[in-house]
């Protein structure tokens, strides 16, 4: 079998030798074979990365210098050289991380184009500069800047359009960028870093080098950062606000979740009507998606029904290879992962918990990290299953009386970062996704708009990406007093 191998790193505009000689293995969670290597990013590597973002930010008549219309030219025929490699792309991701193809054709190889052509039109709305009149007196011209070089850090299960949630609002402020993919998706950023180039992005402008924890940690307290903007676990999260802190970097945190799907009593739970909704809103992405509602509150009236309905939505589901284009359910995206996954179905069986289908590995699949989509039944709010993010194919159903302890059991988490209600009254799932503490809620559906603000409160995250309001996170303001 031929495997993917990569020698350099895109840093400067260009392909350079790594600094050391470790490589990072990367493994097909479909088949569990070795499907290539990249060279392991070393801190000489992302010293020269830092380094070159640096030259590009400061130079006088520079990326940071040039008009938003300028900026957004580049910015659109980066979205343009990210079309042509798309089909490339949706490989390269679901052979990695075991994303379905069906889901990184909508998602990996839309997201990050849809975002560029986005941010490139605000790049050229945006004048980054008004004068107000003065409350005392005079006027006040207050300009908007880039902040400055980013490290930007992201995860596996959405490695392009994660990266995206950053650079595009980031290019367009002005800002130089050195990213750090993660070691379980390596290849799609070679495919990246070469659309870079072919679109004609300066040098040091995008800087990519793949690597672990250890190499994050280090791109993170660099001295040569001025902002970072990271998604991942909740813990990593905090040990890089903590560090943030310290050095009082600004930082933008985009960590985990544990959603609540508010069932309401006047449902239409026909699947015919709204498989697919809920199917993205609970199990998108083989339950590797960070707002997924996995806990599912339902109505105690209608409890068999709601049972019976996730029971069957997770029967009629496709689990196989992620190249396949029929697969729903892919594997895990790392043996680890599936170890995760199965150890919290051992603790949901061992609270109590009743599994309706699922709970181990398909019969039919002798290797790849496949674990059955699974259902659990009467699960209380405090068990573990329900408290912290399992990130797989797992669900938790738990029974509640009314709208008000609903929403009481939807709050009752340490997370606050997506949510859904499913009801036939618009007006009311409105009013009881007000009430609940969360950055996003859908009404019978999920999906994030690149228009509007993106984040969580609590364990989720500190700050917002996308929208108009993710420019502020890349800008730095100031006040002339005239
Ligand atoms: P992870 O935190 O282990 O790793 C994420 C990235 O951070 C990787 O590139 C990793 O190498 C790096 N990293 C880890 N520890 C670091 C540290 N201390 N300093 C600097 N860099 C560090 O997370 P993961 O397992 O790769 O991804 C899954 C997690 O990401 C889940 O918790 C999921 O909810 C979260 N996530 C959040 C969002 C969101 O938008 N809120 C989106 C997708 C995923």
């Amino acid at each position: 079998m031929t495997t993917t191998e990569f020698e350099q790193f895109y840093i400067n505009g260009d392909w350079q030798p790594p600094k050391s000689n470790n490589r990072i293995t990367v493994v097909s969670p479909n088949t569990e074979q070795v499907i290539g290597s990249v060279p392991d990013g070393a801190e000489g590597d992302v010293d020269a990365a830092v380094a070159a973002a640096r030259a590009a930010f400061a130079d006088p008549s520079g990326w940071s210098r040039w008009s938003g219309d300028k900026r957004a030219a580049v910015m659109e025929r980066l979205a343009d050289e990210l079309d042509k490699r798309a089909p490339e792309m949706v490989q390269a991701i679901s052979s990695q991380n075991g994303m379905p193809v069906a889901v990184a054709e909508k998602l990996e190889a839309v997201f990050p184009q849809l975002l560029l052509r986005y941010y490139a039109g605000l790049a050229r709305e945006n004048a980054f500069e008004e004068t107000r009149p003065g409350l005392l007196g005079g006027s006040t011209l207050v300009t908007s800047a880039p902040i400055g070089v980013v490290g930007a850090i992201v995860p596996w299960n959405f490695p392009q359009a994660l990266a995206a949630f950053k650079y595009a609002p980031g290019l367009a402020a002005g800002c130089t960028f050195v990213i750090k993919p993660s070691p379980e998706t390596v290849f799609d950023s070679y495919l990246f870093a070469e659309a870079v180039k072919a679109a004609g992005i300066p040098a040091g402008v995008i800087n990519i080098v793949p690597g672990g924890r250890e190499l994050g940690a280090y791109l993170v307290a660099h001295p040569g950062v001025d902002k970072v903007a990271f998604t991942g676990s909740t813990a990593a999260g905090r040990n890089i606000a903590e560090v943030c802190g310290r050095l009082l970097r600004p930082v933008t945190l985009e960590l985990g979740g544990k959603s609540a799907a508010i069932i309401l009593d006047d449902v239409d739970l026909d699947l015919a009507k709204i498989g697919e909704q809920l199917f993205a809103a609970t199990l998108l992405n083989n339950g590797q998606v960070c707002y997924l509602g996995t806990r599912i509150l339902a109505p105690r009236s209608r409890y068999q029904e709601v049972v019976d309905t996730f029971t069957g939505l997770a029967g009629s589901l496709n689990v196989g290879d992620a190249l396949d284009a029929t697969t729903q359910i892919g594997p895990m995206a790392s043996s680890r992962q599936r170890d995760r996954v199965e150890s919290y179905i051992a603790k949901g069986k061992g609270d109590g918990a009743k599994i309706t289908i699922g709970g181990g590995r398909p019969a039919d699949l002798d290797a790849g990290w496949f674990v059955e989509p699974t259902i659990f039944a009467d699960v209380d709010n405090n068990y573990a299953i329900a408290q912290e993010e399992i990130f797989g194919p797992v669900l938790s159903l738990i029974p509640y009386d009314s709208d008000s302890e609903a929403i009481a059991i939807a709050n009752a988490s340490d997370y606050g970062l997506g949510g859904t209600v499913w009801t036939s009254d618009h007006d009311r799932g409105v009013a009881v996704a007000r009430q609940i503490e969360s950055g996003t809620v859908g009404i019978n559906n999920y999906l994030p708009d690149p228009t509007a603000p993106f984040g969580g409160v609590k364990g989720s995250g500190l700050g917002r990406e996308l929208g108009p309001e993710a420019l502020l996170a890349y800008s730095v303001q100031k006040s002339i007093y005239l």
